[in-house]
């Protein structure tokens, strides 16, 4: 079979997929069909939080396929159960709904801030304040809430009650607050599809005082800067804020499908049964592969991907080539001169795997990636920066 043709004539057309195709990989070691290999930076998008087929991951996976692949929530099921105990006690947060994928995760946010509105203030303060530039899914409602016009076009209308302010301008968003009946403010602290940018510490700040003297949920989307991304175990703990409702998918899996929505003692008693659900959501093998990841990210792992992310900073910063470095921990943007598809396909050309955000080079390797890997993908890729 060739794979391109045939993706090509039965894969709805919604990918601009890289003309490679992967078949297996170990760790940050990735090959394709005729056995090239590629040092593997995009890691399925965050996904594939320790690399490919982990031990440690798959062991956990197996053992839960040879027990019992799905429960439904009509019963009780330890792997959910226990991954939700373990990521409330590392995060201060009380409760967590799980569903499948991020985009869901932030669905069930948004609820959450609606019926906060509803019980506080009354039906009418349902609007949520969302980031231009920010990304939070692809379904109505979290497009809606995505603070990029390009991807409203041809999907409207869109769900109403989200208005969008500008990243770092507080005023605007003490004028928002003013001007409409809200009950939440919803951000990426790294904005990643946004092109890799994180927010201002005193901005954030002023975010968490300003929703908490509106009595307004403070809801941060960490699918992709949680789960040890950033160099702390989620992002908001690198900014020293308490967020009401965190939201998390990407890593948390290692590669398997998998969102959380992590509510705090503000939000934790807002659903009762019947207003949400999913039948995958909690999905045990899911969970159990959840489970190894989160319980391997510890201050040593943290350390090395701060470490790792200083190591890229520096040899990157004042290279030739390049305009900019920007992000936080293992999620990095690189703004080059050259166009950044040239870069990406020079570098895949050479066995290094890179991927983009907007327009820029962007960097989410594996979180255990070894040094000698990753400091020769990015010696490649200074060089292909460079030409
Ligand atoms: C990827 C991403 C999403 C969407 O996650 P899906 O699993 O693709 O639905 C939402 N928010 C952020 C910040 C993301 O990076």
């Amino acid at each position: 079979m060739n794979v391109i043709d045939t993706d090509k004539r039965y894969i709805a057309n919604t990918y601009a997929r890289f003309p490679l195709q992967l078949v297996e990989g170990k760790g940050s070691l990735v090959y394709d069909e005729n056995g090239k290999e590629y040092i593997d930076l995009g890691t399925g998008i965050a996904v594939n939080a320790f690399g490919v087929a982990d031990e440690a991951w798959k062991n956990a996976v197996i053992a839960q396929l040879d027990k019992i692949q799905h429960t439904s929530n009509l019963y009780y099921s330890i792997p959910c159960t226990r991954l939700a105990q373990v990521l409330c006690e590392k995060t201060g947060l009380k409760k967590v709904f799980f569903s499948n994928s991020g985009a869901e995760a932030n669905e069930c946010a948004i609820k959450a801030a609606r019926k906060y509105g509803e019980l506080k203030k009354g039906k009418d303060y349902y609007t949520i304040i969302t980031l231009k530039n920010s990304f939070h899914g692809r379904t109505i409602t979290t497009l809606s809430a995505t603070g990029q016009d390009v991807f409203h076009e041809h999907f409207t209308p869109m769900t109403p009650g989200f208005v969008h302010a500008t990243a770092n301008d507080i005023d605007e968003l003490k004028t928002l607050v003013k001007t409409h009946k809200c009950c939440a403010v919803m951000l990426e602290l790294v904005q990643g599809e946004g092109g890799v940018a994180a927010l201002d510490k005193a901005y954030v700040e002023e975010v968490e005082r300003l929703i908490r003297a509106e009595d307004m949920l403070l809801v941060v989307d960490e699918v992709q800067t949680g789960n040890g991304r950033t160099g702390a175990l989620y992002a908001f703990m690198e900014y020293g804020i308490t967020p009401d409702v965190v939201t998390t998918a990407k890593g948390l899996g290692g590669g398997l499908p998998i969102g959380a929505t992590m509510l705090g003692e503000r939000a934790e008693t807002l659903f009762t049964p019947g207003l949400n659900g999913s039948t995958f959501g909690g999905n045990p093998v899911a969970c159990a592969g959840a489970l190894s990841v989160i319980e391997r990210i510890d201050d040593k792992l943290l350390g090395e991907v701060r470490e790792k992310s200083a190591y890229i900073f520096e040899t990157l910063q004042n290279a030739k080539g390049v305009k900019n470095v920007s992000g936080m921990g293992l999620m990095i943007g690189v703004e080059t001169e050259k166009d950044a598809s040239a870069v990406i396909a020079g570098c895949m050309q050479r066995g290094v795997l890179v991927i983009k955000a907007k327009n820029k080079v962007r960097l989410l390797p594996a979180l255990n990636i070894p040094w000698e890997t990753l400091k020769k993908s990015i010696r490649i890729l200074k060089e292909e920066i460079e030409k």
